[in-house]
């Protein structure tokens, strides 16, 4: 059986068969493969594409990832924290112009965290018919018990590569894939609609890294997958790498939709970045959600990596979503099993 058939039918494939996969992506026709991606997700999710709202609460972190421009070594970062009370005023913002999903992202920060808890009780309270998407790493399972217990709905945590010894080479010592992996257990086991992802074209990365990492989302097959390419941020020791492929970021989200029809998949900022029509080909690739910036004009210094592109969710958005055939949904969006 052709491996992409196979892939539609069994839902996953070894980590031999991807990289057969993905070393032919060259020769692979995208028209059909974009349209047999497209085709799953409009079973499972018709042409609604999910608009979040993202907030990002603060830009200090404790991390030390080596491809991040926020990383706690890079003394040139400018370092914000929104107040609790900013978060709510964003969130409630976009919850006037309609988001019914809103997306807390920051650093490993533990200042911020502290407030954390009362943030989301406050929006679950003020706004009971949104969901809550928290995105602030690796914290113990008891506190991510915590957010939970407070009514947050979803967690993001990328797995960023599932090879341990690629995972080294992006993290400091003490940063380890074994423990990112226990955290999404733990995110699992509470209940959280779990998410997980890699950049594309991180530095070292090997198409043997591409396959493991589509072999261990296709077995772990969590809710979201956030799938973004990697970009260089000028004050990391990544500076001088280049960014990862527009084209072969399109091929894995494809295939990543044909893995898991029911995945929520967003067209992400990182791919907004880099082309200027990437939102509009990540949707034509099988994307199902985009997440326009909600953070307060004035903040936009949560510099993940160099030109990073401010999202909104006006006419431009709307345009691109249109454009891949899509509308725009401004519900919850929560996983369809
Ligand atoms: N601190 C939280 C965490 O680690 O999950 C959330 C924020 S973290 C900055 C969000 C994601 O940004 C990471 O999972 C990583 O994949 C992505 N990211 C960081 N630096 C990047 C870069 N240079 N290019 C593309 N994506 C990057």
């Amino acid at each position: 059986m052709d491996l992409l058939d196979k892939l539609e039918k069994e839902g996953t494939l070894s980590a031999g068969e991807f990289l057969s996969l993905y070393r032919m992506r060259n020769a692979i026709g995208r028209e059909k493969l974009f349209a047999r991606a497209r085709r799953l997700r409009d079973t499972a999710y018709g042409r609604d594409v999910y608009l979040r709202a993202l907030v990002e609460c603060t830009s200090f972190c404790r991390c030390g990832c080596l491809y991040c421009g926020i990383n706690a070594s890079n003394r040139y970062a400018v370092r914000y924290r929104l107040s609790p009370d900013e978060v709510i005023d964003a969130a409630g913002r976009a919850y006037r112009a309609g988001f019914r999903t809103f997306v807390l992202q920051g650093g490993e920060d533990p200042v911020f965290v502290k407030d954390l808890s009362t943030i989301i009780r406050h929006l679950k309270d003020s706004f009971p018919d949104a969901a809550v998407t928290l995105s602030f790493g690796e914290w113990p399972e008891p506190l991510y018990a915590e957010w939970k217990e407070a009514g947050a709905d979803r967690y993001l945590l990328r797995h960023e590569t599932a090879t341990a010894g690629h995972f080294a080479r992006l993290h400091p010592a003490g940063q380890t894939l074994e423990h990112r992996l226990s955290c999404l257990q733990a995110l699992r086991r509470l209940g959280y609609q779990t998410g997980a992802g890699f950049m594309v074209g991180s530095p070292f990365q090997s198409e043997e890294d591409v396959a493991r990492d589509l072999a261990f989302l296709s077995s772990f097959r969590p809710e979201m997958a956030g799938i973004g390419p990697f970009i260089p941020h000028h004050d990391t020791v990544f500076a001088s790498c280049g960014a990862g492929s527009v084209d072969d970021t399109l091929f894995i989200l494809a295939l990543i939709r044909i893995a898991m029809p029911n995945v929520l998949l967003p067209a992400t900022t990182a791919l907004a970045t880099l082309s200027p029509t990437g939102t509009r080909d990540g949707i034509l690739a099988g994307a199902n959600v985009v997440m326009p910036n909600m953070t307060p004009a004035g903040e936009g210094r949560y510099e993940l990596y160099d030109g990073k592109k401010r999202q909104d969710a006006g006419e431009a958005m709307r345009k691109e979503i249109e454009a891949a055939g899509c509308r725009m949904a401004m519900v919850r969006g929560d996983y369809r099993d």
